[in-house]
């Protein structure tokens, strides 16, 4: 086969292999670079979603939350389970045989739609020339018409907490522990920090999260950020806000961690500390000087609305350019992107882009918070309405929390979808379906839902924007 494609992706992470498969389908001959090697150095596709990400954290979320229920819930709803345990080993394996399944999958996905995997250490160089270096060192240069840039994110390593893959570990740390941590010190609470933390919380640590912010969760809508909060806390979870950490040193299997707070200097030690505070765009040795692709002043390669650098014929998505650092948002760029190739004219609608956080409870969203409204000045009104008046939430054991929708006051268009609660980051789907067909809330108000169900919450929620739900007291809220 000659070395020259219709379009090269570098990484084959959900941007990239989603790419890759879309571009082949459209009929461009495609290859996807990938560097990603396992412990026995076995090449990997997949990216960070799949090797280290969204799939193994779901695992152990998944698996830990069943074994709270068991050990703390089902007493109350009349189940006895007697000397309820886990094996932290067979828990690990079946993580990593999630793993293996979907990362396989994707090779398996790339042959029947025709790319070609090529694995080593992507560059590009001027005019789409791409140099591969693999494991050994060899070097092979490929051409193409176009190249999509996949390369993603990797955790921040910030200096007072250098990770040293023991005591001081990041997010893929964290997923590896081989035993229960007795205290747990997580810097950071944003999405990936509060996973972990949730998951190793519930198998038994004391977790303290530290985070520098004043604010729990600041992008949130505030009473959706309050409310989950409060359901952390009556969990156990220590979350210090206000909190930045200002130095980490192991001394005798011991984390000593120092931050400063409102009161001052303060001091604390923990078995392990998960630095959970961003992750940075990775670009390390991508680019010749030549490849006429330019950075951001953040270090994230820069393209237009429509995922295109300043290099003709060289595209970017997923982590490694603005916007929010998801995996399904990567996939709707590499997508696009592929399309755009093929000489469709899609668009990313990044007003739809649903955000979830795995925690229990859940909380998900897609649109403007109320904050936001507040801070342009619209005029909203706003329903609510909560799980605990949900009969289906009753039955499952779970009735706290919410669902509320915004809705603009002119028009009653959807502008914002929360949710805090059970299945939120499934009911959350309703929101975005919602808002991509431009619904306004009584068009939620006046479909029906079936009985009894959790998505009755939404139904409840947008028959309270207009002041009419049915199962609780109407406290109408215009602004
Ligand atoms: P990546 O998945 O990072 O893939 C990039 C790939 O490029 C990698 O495989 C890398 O090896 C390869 N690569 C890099 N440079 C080169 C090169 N020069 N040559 C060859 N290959 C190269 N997102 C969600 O939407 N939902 C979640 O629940 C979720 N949970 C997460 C949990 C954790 C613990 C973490 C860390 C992240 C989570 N994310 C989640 C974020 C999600 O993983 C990322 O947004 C997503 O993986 C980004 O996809 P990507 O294709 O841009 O990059
Ligand atoms: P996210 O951006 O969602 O990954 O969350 C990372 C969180 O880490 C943010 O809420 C930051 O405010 C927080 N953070 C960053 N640096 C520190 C620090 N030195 N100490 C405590 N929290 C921090």
């Amino acid at each position: 086969m000659s070395d020259k494609y219709d379009v090269i992706v570098i990484g084959a992470g959900p941007g990239g292999y989603v790419a890759a498969i879309k571009a082949a389908q459209l009929g461009l001959k495609t290859a996807c670079i990938e560097s990603w090697t396992d412990k026995e150095g076995k090449n990997r596709l997949g990216g960070t979603c799949l090797n280290v990400g969204c799939i193994p954290s779901k695992a152990l979320l998944e698996i830990s939350h069943k074994y709270e229920e068991a050990s703390h819930d089902f007493a109350e709803q009349g189940i006895i389970a007697k000397e309820v345990g886990f094996d932290i080993a067979k828990m690990m394996k079946r993580k990593e045989g999630i793993v293996d399944q979907l990362t396989g999958g994707i090779g398996g996905l790339f042959k029947s739609n025709g790319v070609t995997p090529i694995y080593g250490h992507g560059k590009l160089l001027a005019n789409r020339n791409v140099e591969v270096t693999d494991k050994d060192g060899k070097k092979k240069t490929y051409e193409a018409e176009n190249v999509i840039i996949a390369t993603g994110s990797r955790p921040i390593q910030i200096p007072p907490a250098p990770f040293d893959g023991t005591h001081i570990v990041d997010s893929e740390g964290a997923l590896e522990f081989t035993e229960v941590p007795k205290r747990l010190g997580v810097i950071g609470a944003g999405v990936i920090g509060l996973e972990l933390g949730s998951v190793w919380a519930r198998l038994g640590a004391e977790v303290t999260v530290l985070e520098a912010v004043d604010t729990f969760l600041p992008v949130v809508d505030q009473q959706v950020a309050k409310d989950a909060l409060k359901q952390f806390q009556k969990q156990g979870l220590n979350i210090v806000l206000g909190a930045r950490m200002t130095g980490a040193e192991v001394k005798r299997k011991l984390v000593n961690v120092t931050y400063e707070d409102s009161k001052g200097k303060q001091e604390a030690k923990f078995d392990k500390l998960i630095v959970a505070v961003g992750r940075r765009p990775y670009t390390d040795n991508l680019l010749s000087e030549d490849s006429g692709v330019k950075l951001d002043e953040r270090g994230f390669i820069f393209v237009d609305d429509n995922c295109k650098t300043e290099a003709p014929g060289v595209w970017a998505v997923g982590d490694v350019v603005r916007g929010p650092m998801l995996a399904h948002k990567a996939s709707e760029e590499g997508v696009m992107v592929a399309e755009r190739i093929a000489g469709h004219k899609p668009q990313v609608n990044y007003d739809c882009i649903p955000n979830v956080i795995y925690t229990s409870p859940e909380v998900a969203w897609v649109g403007k918070t109320e904050q936001e409204m507040k801070a342009e000045g619209e005029e909203y009104n706003v329903g609510t309405f909560p799980f605990a008046a949900n009969g289906r939430a009753m039955a499952a054991n779970a009735a706290s929390g919410m669902v509320k929708i915004i809705a603009d006051a002119k028009t009653d268009r959807i502008v914002g979808f929360h949710v805090v609660g059970p299945q939120a980051s499934e009911i959350v789907a309703q929101g975005v379906i919602a808002m991509e067909f431009g619904s306004s809330a009584e068009d939620l108000a006046l479909t029906c839902f079936a009985h009894p169900t959790l998505s009755e919450s939404v139904h409840e929620a947008a028959l309270g924007v207009a002041g009419g739900a049915i199962h609780i007291a109407n406290r109408r809220k215009k602004k």
